[in-house]
């Protein structure tokens, strides 16, 4: 092979490459949507949650270090959990590109994303960003019942009533909600989280690479509207 071929298969590889990154508040279902997206389009799921649980197990220095902060309980820096996504981006099944989720967390994070894409010459192709009413939102972060006799018997007042208010179908015992679960400290969370991530969708619409999907519809339709998108955008 010649070496203007091999040149000409790294550009289209560049060009095929998508990287995806999904934007939502907490209880917009955005875990979920990302899930079914790397499903439909054949792509990893890189969550944040689960590169700082995978480095748990690893031994290389940058898992030694990101152990360090995790264990002392300080917020892991900005630019090591950049070095993180960094590294994960070079993994083999990141060739055609990924799916992220819980990352970027803010702006200074987007734009260290930016600059480690435009070294290997490419960049973020869509932002997906499930948008969901903040009262909605409550609704469903605060809905969640417990049984009293068994933490398995898991309720939601709107997803997954019981038959009868407050009471569990399976022991008849009595539904509680955790302290976490309640508006106080949900809408505690939401207002802390919020803001940040305003301003990550502020910058990517400033990109011309966001599009919103309204996520108060059923997931299914969710996922179809989003991937629509995507394909859209990538064939456009
Ligand atoms: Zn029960």
């Amino acid at each position: 092979m010649t070496s203007a071929a091999v040149t000409g298969t790294a550009a289209r590889n560049r060009r095929a490459r998508r990287i995806i990154v999904m934007m939502g508040a907490p209880g917009a279902g955005k875990g979920t949507q990302a899930e079914r997206l790397a499903e439909a389009l054949g792509l990893p799921h890189v969550s944040t949650g689960e590169l700082f649980r995978a480095m748990r197990k690893s031994d290389t220095p940058l898992a030694e270090q990101v152990r360090g902060y995790m264990d002392s309980g300080a917020l892991v820096p900005d630019d090591i959990v950049v070095a993180m996504v960094d590294d994960r981006l070079t993994w083999k099944d990141a060739g055609s590109g990924v799916i992220l989720d819980g990352f970027p967390r803010t702006v200074a994070q987007a734009e260290a994303l930016d600059g480690m894409l435009s070294r290997v010459g490419t960049a973020v192709s869509a932002v997906p960003y499930i948008e969901v009413p903040t009262e909605l939102l409550l609704a469903r972060l605060t809905g969640r019942r417990i049984c009293s006799v068994d933490d398995q018997h898991l309720y939601h007042v709107v997803a997954m009533p019981p038959k009868e208010d407050g009471i569990c179908d399976i022991d008849g015992a009595e539904l509680y909600q955790r302290v976490d679960d309640s508006e106080e400290t949900v809408q505690a969370r939401l207002d802390k989280q919020l803001p940040p991530m305003f301003e990550v969708v502020d910058y990517y619409a400033g990109h011309d690479v966001l599009f919103a999907v309204p996520g108060d519809q059923a997931p299914e339709a969710v996922t179809g509207e989003l991937l629509r998108l995507i394909n859209a955008r990538a064939n456009g």
